[in-house]
């Protein structure tokens, strides 16, 4: 299938692709948005949703989702085409030089420029090693509605930030949350560690998952005590599978972009050294770059502007003020 035709294609729906896409339409352009995973908001809405975040200016301890939300509303001004569940995969260069960006499902875009905002790459959740087949009937990888758990015995798996943060999420909404980790010592945030420990939720270490069962869905969980071998069935309607996530940069190393210890380099103008490609956020690499929110932000509001001009260069860099607009 081919080639629909935007002026520029965002690639990553993490915090700073949602904002290039919003800035994308500040300027007129028209955008597509395409992220590899099937929800917006990359590693804040996947790793942490629940965390307070501190450090984004004007917003002082603002909940990864609500960062994610209103980052999603801001985009949705100019109605970007939304590509969820879609990866970028190769580029060809046309005649009039313009891009055609293939994506792993077959469909592909015609656009002047691209800004890859991708973050550390496209991650996928690490499978649960058994019961896998449960997912979607019981299994989550991903906790979009945290209301959905309401009543279910749910069992969360993981001892990183996202399990912690989840089995504290649910254990307010579901009827009871155990928490396995087959170790002893979380890698989660000290504070939140503690604070499971002072929570509803039934923590189990050193555990791990040895077998679910349900006929439909998932109606049993079987544990196993690692230090001990023995077996404890529970009830179990839910299970939260949050053992973090692979990150590869994958096909982005074969599009000729300069890249150093998996970042994409960039110069000033967050150009890479393909014409017409740019970068923006965590991927970006040069001197003195800083992985956090507030900097691709900014990244975002240059790759868009200089990839604009770049495209068109009658175009002026200034945008001009969003106050000066109706
Ligand atoms: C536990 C934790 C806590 C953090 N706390 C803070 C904090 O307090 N303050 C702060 O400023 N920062 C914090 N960070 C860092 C912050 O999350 C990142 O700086 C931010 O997410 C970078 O945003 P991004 O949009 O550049 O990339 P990402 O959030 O990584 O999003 C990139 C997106 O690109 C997609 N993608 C990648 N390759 C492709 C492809 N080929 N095709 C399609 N899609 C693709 C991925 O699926 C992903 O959704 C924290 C990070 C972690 C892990």
């Amino acid at each position: 299938m081919s080639g629909d035709d935007v002026d520029l294609v965002v690639v990553g729906a993490g915090p700073v692709g949602l904002y290039a896409a919003y800035y994308a339409g500040f300027r007129g352009l028209t955008t597509a948005v395409v992220d590899s995973l099937p929800e917006p908001g990359g590693q804040v809405a996947a790793l942490y949703p629940e965390k307070l975040i501190h450090d984004v200016a004007g917003l002082p301890g603002v909940r990864g989702r609500e960062l994610v939300r209103a980052l999603l509303q801001q985009a949705r001004t100019y109605s970007p085409r939304w590509l969820l569940g879609e990866s970028a995969d190769q580029i060809a260069r046309l005649d009039d030089g313009r891009i055609e960006l293939h994506l792993r499902s077959g469909t592909s875009l015609t656009t002047r420029s691209v800004v890859l905002a991708a973050g550390i790459g496209t991650f996928k959740p690490r499978p649960l090693p058994v019961g896998a087949e449960f997912l979607g009937r019981g299994v989550d990888y991903f906790v979009t509605d945290p209301s959905s758990y309401a009543g279910h015995d749910v069992l969360v798996v993981g001892g990183g930030d996202s399990a912690v943060d989840w089995a504290l999420t649910l254990q307010a909404i579901a009827k009871s949350v155990t928490l396995i980790h087959r170790r002893d010592r979380f890698t989660a945030h000290e504070a939140s560690v503690a604070e499971l420990h002072g929570s509803d939720a039934l923590v189990r270490t050193p555990f791990v998952l040895h077998a679910l069962s349900g006929d439909r869905s998932v109606d049993r969980a079987i544990l196993r005590d690692t230090a001990s071998g023995e077996l404890h069935e529970i009830d179990c309607t839910r299970v939260v599978a949050a053992l973090g996530f692979t990150a590869d940069l994958g096909p982005l190393t074969r599009w000729g972009l300069q890249i150093v210890d998996r970042h994409i380099v960039v110069d000033s103008t967050m150009a890479t050294g393909v014409p017409g490609v740019y970068a923006a956020g965590d991927v970006t690499e040069y001197p003195g770059k800083v992985r956090l929110i507030s900097v691709g932000f900014g990244e975002a509001a240059l790759a868009v502007n200089n990839a604009y001009v770049a495209s068109d260069p009658s175009a002026s860099l200034f945008p001009g003020h969003s106050t000066a607009t109706v």
